[in-house]
Formats: C-alpha cells, sequence, structure tokens
C-alpha cells in the first residue's frame, strides 16, 4: 500500500496561490515545474495534486488524495445529497465568500415563489429553498451566471459574492445570503494507519500557521499599580509574563495575543501608562 500522503489543492484559481503558501508554511517543501498536475515533497512523504476545485471532494471521497484545500461552497455542492467519506477538520480562514441570491436593480423586492433561478449551486439552492418552503425553479449553468436574467434565462441568480463588485457591475443586487464560505482542510475519513501519523502532523501544522495569522506577540513596560488594568485590555491573552524591572515601581509585560492588536488598543494601553509598546508578529503555534 501507498506510504505517501496526497495532497490535493486546486491548480490555477482563487484558492491556488494561498493553499501553496499554507503548505510551504507548514514546512512541506515541494517545486512546482512547469504545467506539472503532481508534485513531490523532498523533505515529507507527502505528494501534492494540482487539480480542478470541483473535483476535489470526490478526490478525497474516493481516496486518491488523502488531504486537500477547497472552498467549503464546493464541499458542500458536490457532498450534499451523497454518501461521502470526506470530513472538514479545519477552517483556513482565506477565500472568504458567500452564495448569494440576487437579482436585476430594478426587482429587488422580488418574492422568489415560482420563479427561474440560475445558479451553479443546485444543490445549496434546493435545499435552501425546501427548507424555506419556497416553490421555485432551479437552472444549472456553469459560469456568466450574472448574464442570465438578461437573456430571459432566468428572473434571479444564486452566485457567489465576495466583495460584491460583479453584481454592482452587473446591476444586481444582493437578496438573500443563503452560506458564508472559506477555504477548508478536508480529509478522507478512513485513512490507513500509516497515512494517519503524516496527516496528523500536517493538520497540526497548518493549525499552527492559521493560529499564528492572528496573533501577534506584545511587550510592554507599565507601572506596577496598573498591571491588572493593562491586563485585561490585552485581547485574547491567556497569562501574561511578568517581568520585574531595575526601578521596582515598573514591570515589563509580554504577551500572546490571539487578537489583532489594533492601534486603538495600544492608545488604551498607553492612556493607562504603558511604555516601550512592541507589537510583534507571530510565524507559528504548536498547542
Ligand atoms: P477551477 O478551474 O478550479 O474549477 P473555478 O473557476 O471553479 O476554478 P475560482 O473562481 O478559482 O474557481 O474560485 C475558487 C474558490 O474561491 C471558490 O469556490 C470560492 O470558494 C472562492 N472564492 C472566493 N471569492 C470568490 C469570488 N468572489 N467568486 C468566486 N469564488 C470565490
Ligand atoms: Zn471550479
Amino acid at each position: 500500500m501507498k506510504n505517501r500522503l496526497t495532497i490535493a489543492i486546486q491548480k490555477g484559481g482563487r484558492l491556488s496561490d494561498q493553499s501553496k503558501d499554507l503548505i510551504k508554511k507548514s514546512g512541506i517543501n515541494f517545486s512546482t515545474k512547469g504545467d506539472k498536475l503532481l508534485a513531490k515533497s523532498n523533505n515529507l512523504p507527502i505528494d501534492i495534486l494540482f487539480v480542478r476545485d470541483d473535483d476535489i471532494p470526490s478526490l478525497v471521497s474516493n481516496g486518491d488524495a488523502d488531504l486537500a484545500i477547497v472552498g467549503e461552497n464546493v464541499l458542500i455542492e458536490k457532498t450534499l445529497f451523497k454518501k461521502n467519506n470526506t470530513v472538514k477538520v479545519l477552517d483556513l480562514g482565506f477565500s472568504k465568500c458567500r452564495l448569494s441570491i440576487a437579482a436585476p436593480d430594478n426587482k429587488k423586492n422580488m418574492r422568489l415563489a415560482n420563479k427561474k433561478i440560475a445558479t451553479s449551486y443546485p444543490n445549496i439552492l434546493k435545499k435552501y429553498l425546501s427548507d424555506n418552503n419556497i416553490n421555485a425553479t432551479v437552472t444549472n449553468i456553469h459560469g456568466s451566471v450574472e448574464l442570465t436574467p438578461y437573456i430571459g434565462m432566468s428572473d434571479c441568480i444564486c452566485d457567489l459574492v465576495s466583495s460584491g463588485a460583479t453584481l454592482e457591475a452587473n446591476n444586481l443586487k444582493e437578496i438573500k445570503v443563503i452560506l458564508n464560505s472559506q477555504a477548508v482542510l478536508i480529509k478522507n475519513k478512513k485513512l490507513s494507519k500509516n497515512k494517519i501519523l503524516i496527516a496528523e502532523k500536517v493538520i497540526n501544522r497548518m493549525e499552527g500557521v492559521i493560529n499564528a495569522i492572528e496573533s501577534k506577540y506584545v511587550m510592554l513596560n507599565a507601572d506596577t499599580k496598573n498591571l491588572k488594568d493593562i491586563c485585561k485590555l490585552l485581547p485574547g491573552s491567556e497569562s501574561p509574563t511578568i517581568i520585574p524591572l531595575e526601578d521596582e515601581n515598573k514591570v515589563a509585560i509580554h504577551a500572546l495575543c490571539q487578537e489583532p492588536i489594533f492601534w486603538e488598543t495600544m492608545e488604551q494601553l498607553k492612556n493607562k501608562g504603558a511604555s516601550s509598546i512592541l507589537v510583534m508578529p507571530v510565524e507559528k503555534i504548536l498547542n
């Protein structure tokens, strides 16, 4: 039995760069030459498979790939009404978007009952309509969904939105969000014993990279009398380290903050008498 772990990622598209980046930051070295569909890691028993995102859920479910990075929208669409062997293991925090119903600007108050809705996500849309007892017709189309109301193919659409610029450019108004999505790490449910060990290593490392993205290491000096107030202001820090300073009225506080530190927080710290406030990025966290 093959002992190398296979990780499938999107070959070229919105998920590709960040998927490769996450794999590299997890310490899996590989090089992509030309148009190759497979890259072998030279430091771990791992192969990276480059494919279309639509094929990812079935590759993982069939066991042709062991782990994969895919949009949760695609994962749900491809697995919704099917028995499958995939399981989501991590939210990865990038490629955030939503699946929304949108209608032409001049019909933004339309009711969905008895309307024709064009989408590339027929399963998710059908589930939404049936959960909400809406009787509408779903038309499946791959690509250029936003044009369908103008050629008489649909009354409204159900498509991915991130900034909303594409909808606006096509005079469409978002009327209902039906799913919030982001990139997720998925796994085959039935990995062999050999593969489980290496898969767990990859999952833990990816989790460490993801947790580090929002985290900051904060160092500052403070008056001992303000210690409690200052610690309360440090967002998402469990138990800061307090270090005595030569001046007995002062201490240094070091804290790992697992939430973003905004300028406002730094200004509040300063108002409480904190000085030399340093906020540093964190590369990896292993809990
Ligand atoms: P492929 O050639 O692999 O089939 P694709 O054209 O279907 O690619 P992309 O447009 O590259 O897919 O999008 C991949 C994923 O990126 C989407 O499924 C979604 O999870 C995410 N995404 C984030 N923002 C957007 C957006 N504004 N529009 C579309 N997808 C987005
Ligand atoms: Zn696709």
